[in-house]
């Protein structure tokens, strides 16, 4: 009798067409077929009926000396971010008890099951715009290869109500986790403008805060650790679309907002805290210019957000405005500084662009008459040099520099 081929009982394939051939006991699958299928469990099962197929493999893969020690990452963060060393060391810090946490938690329920459970460290960070917190976040994201998300808050609305659900905040981190649901699990999502969905309570005519309360109570279910049935294409839950159950229990949430007029709300506490004698030392003590470093959990509640959120967001830690020395520093000191930013684009076309000293002064002048912080820098730079990146590449010129003359010129032009 002839040798019968072995082909696959899913696709057909025979053994020379496929990497593997797996034998059971009445007949074959190919290990194509055994990638699909396991794919498709990924998407249907929750994590924990796959957990429990897949025993230890993939909960325990963080190793805690694989990720950086907190001054280690706080030395990253000096390479790219300047000043705001107060943030850097809290989230260093969170950072890397995150991941500590990821790295004790038990294998198995049985396992280590009277250790002492650490709590997930969400952040909150308060400082206007352009002072680095998306920055910040995304630079850290960036050190620990994990899986980063910015999403706008403002963008989300109860549900039922014309806007995004807060649920697609995981479908990106899918997206960039390429629809592998363990790393999007253990990813970051940074929330910008949280301020943005602070309940606005001197307002009496709305009966229904669409853009407050209730947002923060959706975005609450994600910050407090739940499995959540995510629509994997992103966008509004659909009756027949099928879903992609997401924990959202180890992934840390960093979020940020400007909290415009915050300051008031930290005077006023102090004030009313500095009634009487041993208050009146301390008050002395308090930075009036500075007040954004005394913010505490109950500005935060002053200012709109609900108390659960605010529980849910343990660590909170403040950005300094940026003066002028800063601004001065951004635009020349980090890593991938603007200036260095343009020198590279330049010395592609084998140009060696300088700034004059003075040019710089200039820009960093304009940043502060703008006052939109860092992020000023970049749109007038641009500007500047528009006109340079337009002629520069076909003229024969091997060297370039920036006058402050010019980019005068350039910036009155603009604005004419
Ligand atoms: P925020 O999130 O606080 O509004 P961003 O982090 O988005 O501000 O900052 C906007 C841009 O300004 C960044 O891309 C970066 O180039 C620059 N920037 C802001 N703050 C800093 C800083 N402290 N150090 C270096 N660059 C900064």
């Amino acid at each position: 009798m002839a040798k019968k081929q072995k082909t696959c009982n899913f696709c057909g394939r025979s053994e020379e067409e496929v990497s593997l051939m797996l034998t059971g006991m009445n007949g074959m699958i190919c290990s194509d077929c055994v990638l699909n299928a396991y794919q498709y469990l990924e998407e249907y099962l929750s994590p924990e009926t796959l957990g429990k197929t897949k025993k230890k493999k993939n909960q325990n893969d963080v190793k805690l000396d694989k990720v950086p020690k907190p001054k280690e990452i706080k030395d990253y963060l000096d390479q790219y971010i300047i000043g705001q060393d107060s943030a850097k060391r809290v989230l260093s810090v969170a950072v890397y008890n995150h991941y500590k946490r990821l790295a004790q938690l038990p294998d198995e329920k049985t396992e280590k099951d009277n250790d002492v459970e650490i709590e997930k460290s969400n952040i909150i960070m308060v400082g206007s715009t352009g002072t680095g917190k998306t920055l910040l976040a995304r630079t850290i994201a960036r050190l620990l290869d994990v899986p980063f998300t910015i999403v706008d808050a403002t963008v989300f609305t109860e549900a039922g109500y014309v806007g995004e659900d807060v649920e697609s905040i995981l479908s990106r981190l899918l997206q960039v986790a390429d629809f592998n649901v363990e790393r999007a699990q253990r990813g970051i999502v940074f929330i910008d403008e949280i301020d943005k969905i602070a309940r606005k309570s001197d307002n009496p005519s709305i009966t229904r805060d669409v853009s407050g309360e209730g947002v923060q109570q959706s975005l609450l279910k994600l910050l407090e650790g739940s499995i959540v049935n995510v629509p994997p294409k992103g966008g509004r839950k659909h009756p027949d679309q099928d879903y992609i159950h997401v924990d959202t229990k180890n992934i840390l949430f960093i979020c940020g907002g400007a909290f415009d007029g915050i300051e008031k709300k930290i005077a006023q506490r102090l004030n009313t805290h500095t009634v009487g004698y041993d208050s009146v030392q301390n008050a002395k003590k308090i930075d009036a210019e500075d007040l954004m470093r005394y913010v505490v959990p109950q500005d935060l509640k002053s200012f709109g957000l609900i108390p659960e959120i605010i529980g849910r967001l343990p660590v909170l830690t403040y950005l300094n405005p940026l003066d002028r020395n800063a601004l001065a520093r951004i635009l020349t000191e980090p890593k991938n500084s603007i200036v260095k930013q343009y020198v590279k684009l330049f010395e592609l076309d084998g140009v060696k662009l300088t700034f004059a000293q003075e040019t710089l002064d200039y820009i960093v002048d304009k940043a502060v008459e703008y006052k939109l912080g860092a992020r000023g820098l970049r749109s007038i730079v641009e500007t500047i040099m528009t006109e340079a990146m337009f002629e520069v590449p076909s003229s024969k010129k091997k060297e370039y520099v920036v006058t402050k003359d010019y980019a005068q010129k350039q910036l009155e032009n603009e604005l004419n």
